[in-house]
């Protein structure tokens, strides 16, 4: 069995005669799948991720190094010595990467034997000799990814992509050379590996090194946070949808509403009832145990900015990511203490399901 590196320089072949091949092509390919991996399982659509080749300079440097060491101990003229891996040539090569076409290849090759022949041979795709470097094909595995599976397993699997994963078709505008870098457009077809039910196209842009989240058919289940009161989960899925589908006010709203109704619950104040955000916030404090307040992310912190980024329509998706995770460790941390948590025991026990009953009945804005 090959090891990650090994598997990627097997793909690419080593077809680039000089020093810097083919540990730029292993280890360049090795980057854009975690890039892959980190986009489908985490990010919002149109975030851009860019991938990165820190580990391909390691790589470059060592095989350059190792090029030189066999030119000293070989005998007979040297015809020429390895372009030395300064900075420059780095950022030379960084930019080659964003210049090439990448093509997608998947380890899944199908549940069919015969088709499967067919797929490996199709991979190969040989260029014409004197191909110019920056035309030269770079290919990469879709990375297998976690993702909710909606059909029969109903949690989090693992998901790996079929042959049937696509980027430029015969006669496409893909690839198309761009001033910011070579533009494609990739199309992963994903399937549950449990069930085999569950099926995912996703749609993902590429521009030199950055990548794009377009499209996920269908839409993507959000993630479980774990602990989660069961009446709030609905709130933070409407959240990470409207996030998901660009609308990052809509997401800070619904993040907010849910940090509302985990207050009032755990401070038995019904939904209904109109409070100042702030109050509620102070509230609650008041009701903790002194000695964890200063352990657990603020929630008063994350009251004032999602207040302040849905009133100005200002703030980022990564800001709202933090505030996500801030808000849901601060409540898994409470969850898990139990009674401890607070001064007051009656708040220990809040029924999260009929504070979001009441919810059903009242759609008016948040208290501020
Ligand atoms: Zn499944």
């Amino acid at each position: 069995m090959l090891d990650d590196y090994a598997e990627q320089i097997a793909l690419n072949g080593t077809r680039l005669g000089r020093p810097e091949s083919p540990a730029l092509e292993g280890a360049a390919s090795k980057a854009i799948e975690n890039a892959f991996r980190e986009l489908i399982e985490h990010r919002y659509f149109y975030q851009k991720v860019t991938v990165d080749l820190t580990d391909m300079d390691a790589a470059i440097k060592e095989s350059v190094k190792q090029a030189k060491i066999e030119l000293a101990r070989s005998i007979g003229p040297v015809e020429r010595l390895p372009t030395p891996a300064t900075p420059k040539r780095l950022e030379e090569l960084r930019r080659e990467v964003g210049a090439r076409p990448w093509r997608l290849a998947t380890r899944n090759l199908g549940d069919n034997p015969s088709t499967a022949k067919i797929h490996r041979i199709a991979r190969t795709g040989a260029q014409p000799i004197g191909t110019d470097v920056n035309d030269m094909n770079l290919h990469f595995y879709l990375p297998a990814v976690r993702l909710q599976c909606a059909s029969r397993c109903k949690g989090s699997r693992t998901f790996t992509a079929l042959p049937s994963s696509h980027d430029s078709e015969f006669d496409s505008p893909y690839p198309r050379k761009l001033p910011a870098g070579t533009e494609q457009v990739f199309a992963a077809v994903y399937r549950c590996d449990m069930c085999r039910e569950a099926i995912s196209t996703i749609l993902i842009r590429r521009v030199g090194l950055r990548l794009h989240l377009c499209g996920f058919a269908p839409r993507r289940e959000p993630l479980p946070v774990k602990s989660l009161p069961e009446g709030l989960v609905p709130i933070l899925n409407d959240a990470e949808q409207a996030v998901a589908e660009g609308d990052l006010y809509g997401g800070f709203y619904h993040l907010r509403t849910m940090l509302e109704h985990y207050l009032k619950t755990r401070l038995a104040i019904p939904i209904t009832q109109q409070i100042r955000g702030d109050d509620l916030v102070e509230n609650y404090y008041e009701a903790l145990e002194t000695g964890i307040k200063g352990i657990l992310p603020s929630l008063t912190t994350a009251w004032e900015k999602l207040s302040t980024w849905l009133h100005t329509r200002t703030g980022e998706a990564e800001d709202y990511q933090k505030q996500r995770d801030d808000i849901s460790k601060h409540i898994e941390v409470i969850v898990a203490l139990g009674a401890g948590a607070f001064a007051k025991p009656s708040l220990s026990q809040p029924d999260a399901k009929s504070a979001a009953a009441q919810n059903k009945t009242q759609s008016g804005p948040p208290s501020r």
